[in-house]
């Protein structure tokens, strides 16, 4: 009992661990990467100028640039399970990974739209949601990366 478990609020949208990436598909034919991933990575591209319908999985980059931000005054749609009743606003970004797809996600604790700009990096993180009756539901969320040297980009 006193073990706790540690479970995505969504399987097979994310990888956990140190280095937690998305899982996205990638179209085999056209090779567009998307995400949420194609459920089994069967169905229709959504390239109209693709007609491919097999899709890969595809771990998605760790770090991309802030596209959009904004402040979430309102409950979000699902998969944004409400962690806390009444809702709490809480900042949200759009991020375009270098594989071309913007994401949207919360962003990570602690940090709030004064944190964010446009066009600055941002890396995933894997942080607790909310905690019930089977232990803590993880979600991704986008933390600003805030480095005052420069790190070399490998
Ligand atoms: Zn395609």
């Amino acid at each position: 009992m006193t073990s706790s478990s540690s479970t995505p609020v969504i399987e097979g949208w994310f990888t956990t661990g140190p280095e937690p990436r998305l899982i996205g598909s990638r179209c085999t034919a056209c090779t567009t990467v998307y995400f949420p991933p194609v459920p089994g990575n069967e169905g229709y591209c959504r390239n109209p100028a693709c007609d491919g319908e097999v899709f890969e999985t595809a771990e998605l980059s760790r770090r991309g640039r802030i596209w959009s931000y904004t402040d979430a005054q309102y409950q979000p749609p699902a998969p944004y399970i409400a962690p806390s009743d009444p809702f709490v606003p809480f900042a949200l970004a759009a991020v375009e990974l270098p594989e071309g797809l913007t994401v949207l996600g919360q962003v990570a604790e602690g940090y709030g739209v004064d944190d964010l700009s446009v066009g600055a990096e941002a890396e995933l993180v894997v942080e607790t949601l909310h905690t019930d009756e089977t232990g803590e539901r993880t979600v991704w969320r986008w933390k600003p990366v805030t480095e005052l040297g420069e790190e070399a980009d490998q």
